[in-house]
């Protein structure tokens, strides 16, 4: 299915809507959750919280989202978190130097190439503005985080482009009060700004979003030294070799093979596959793409990029930086404050892998995967446990005490489930509007519930048709949050 359709389909059923939108002057790339939007991201991030921080035995911290500029020095953003950018002389748009040289010539510009040579590339294929034809100035580096001015003092701060640097300079705190051992993973959810110059494709490319994050720090002499290896590592995922793919290979043989460099990297890896998994992805039309010298971040030393494949092509959703002790004594450098910590008795600057996942595009990709347009109907197979309607309620009348009877079901349910209630238009049309949002289960309150308590409960994936006593919804939802299947008799 097209990104236009779910595009269309989250506008029109409270899922995102554009933020300031009345507005004339409302600016691209930031969105708002609607309600069915905001529950499902509040799913997602429990589903992450489940199978991620707390199956692995991480802690979670709630970092600041302005922090102080020398974090920034040290981390190196402040001078290398650039795009290279050129501004029309005639009608003042600013374009991306090298996308547009990229797209005027086919060939790849690396991000890093000096601005002289861009100017020069410029030149040399005679490149005006696409929108207005004009002739474009000079090139020149556009850092991409939000300046925010502290105070009276109007003192430098900058909204974080990533929620990671939290964990690292509240690390040497943590390690201590926590008393922690390494390894160890530091998770944190939250938002991320970035100062995009022309943010597209709706929620693919946001300036201000959600990321959730783990930092895993470790003994880089103790890397391979890894007992819940194990517990993971006949995992089978799909790796990317440079553009040599391996299908369905286990985590285990790509450790062996040295396709990943450690034992840490492989199980993560494996954890990752396994929570997409229930999160809902194809994972058939999933890959972790190994990065190139030229792709790969500055700081790190290996890195996969955890991608789908969507209607719009393959979208990176998770990067997997193994960032060395690059973080750590960056930041022990501008600081002064010793980084370094115990394990055993020997003091080392721990190692970091990193799981940096986007949560507005993998919320996009999952119901992308799931969504499927039938000759009678819209429908979303979320799995139930991120759906943000686990039940409807719905009267099959409105007369004779039925509703009343509904309502007094919705009432027991609504404080402990997402019920909605629903007594507008022909039965069909209500399953219909579920559907189309993704909710698991109806229950349908008829005539025979006034004499013997039953009611009807609709599968959304089969439309097959139970019937249950009405003592056992709450078990029966259990059951279906679970994705147990409830439906086969
Ligand atoms: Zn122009």
């Amino acid at each position: 299915m097209g990104y236009d359709e779910i595009m269309k389909l989250f506008l029109e059923r409270g899922f995102l809507m554009p933020s300031c939108e009345i507005y004339s002057d409302a600016l691209a790339g930031f969105w708002d959750y609607g309600p069915h939007g905001n529950t499902i991201k509040n799913r997602y991030v429990d589903l992450w919280r489940r199978e991620l921080v707390r199956r692995d035995g991480m802690i979670e911290i709630d970092g600041t989202q302005v922090m102080s500029k020398k974090v920034f020095v040290a981390s190196g953003h402040l001078e290398s978190f650039v795009d290279p950018i050129v501004k029309c002389e005639k009608c003042n748009a600013t374009h991306r130097a090298d996308r547009l040289i990229q797209e005027a010539t086919g060939q790849l510009v690396p991000e890093r190439l000096p601005v002289e040579q861009l100017d020069q590339m410029v030149v040399e294929n005679g490149l005006r503005c696409p929108s207005c034809k004009g002739l474009l100035g000079k090139a020149r580096r556009f850092n991409l985080m939000f300046r925010v001015g502290v105070g009276a003092a109007d003192d430098d701060s900058y909204l974080r482009p990533e929620t990671c640097q939290s964990i690292f300079v509240d690390y040497p705190r943590l390690f201590k009060v926590m008393r922690l051992r390494l390894p160890i993973g530091v998770a944190q959810f939250g938002k991320s700004f970035r100062n995009e110059i022309a943010p597209r494709q709706g929620v693919m490319r946001l300036r201000e979003f959600y990321q959730a994050e783990i930092e895993v720090f470790f003994n880089p002499e103790r890397a391979n030294d890894l007992g819940k290896y194990e517990e993971v590592k006949d995992q089978k995922i799909n790796l990317d070799l440079d553009g040599n793919m391996l299908q369905g290979v286990k985590c285990s043989e790509a450790f062996e093979q040295k396709h990943v460099p450690n034992k840490i990297v492989a199980y993560y890896l494996a954890l990752l596959h396994q929570f997409y998994e229930k999160a809902g992805l194809d994972m058939k039309k999933s890959r972790f793409r190994r990065l190139g010298g030229q792709e790969k971040a500055f700081y790190a030393e290996a890195a996969f990029d955890f991608e789908v494949e969507t209607s719009i092509g393959w979208v990176e959703l998770v990067a997997c930086n193994y960032r060395t002790g690059y973080d750590l004594a960056a930041h022990s450098k501008v600081s002064g404050q010793d980084m370094a910590v115990l394990d055993g008795d020997k003091k080392v600057v721990p190692h970091v892998f990193e799981l940096s996942m986007g949560i507005d595009r993998s919320i996009y990709c999952i119901t992308e995967h799931t969504y499927a347009a039938e000759p009678e109907r819209t429908v979303i197979r979320f799995k139930p446990h991120l759906a943000p309607v686990t039940v409807g309620i719905l009267p099959l009348v409105n007369k004779d005490g039925i509703p009343e009877t509904a309502k007094g079901i919705y009432n027991a349910l609504k404080t402990r489930y997402d019920a909605f209630y629903d007594e507008s238009g022909s039965i069909g049309r209500r399953y219909r509007r579920l559907d189309e949002i993704g909710c698991p289960a109806c229950i349908t309150i008829d005539y025979q519930t006034l004499q013997d308590n039953t009611v009807t409960l609709r599968d959304r994936d089969s439309m097959k048709q139970i019937r249950i006593n009405k003592d056992q919804v709450e078990l029966t939802l259990e059951k279906i949050l679970r994705t147990e299947d409830v439906f086969k008799q």
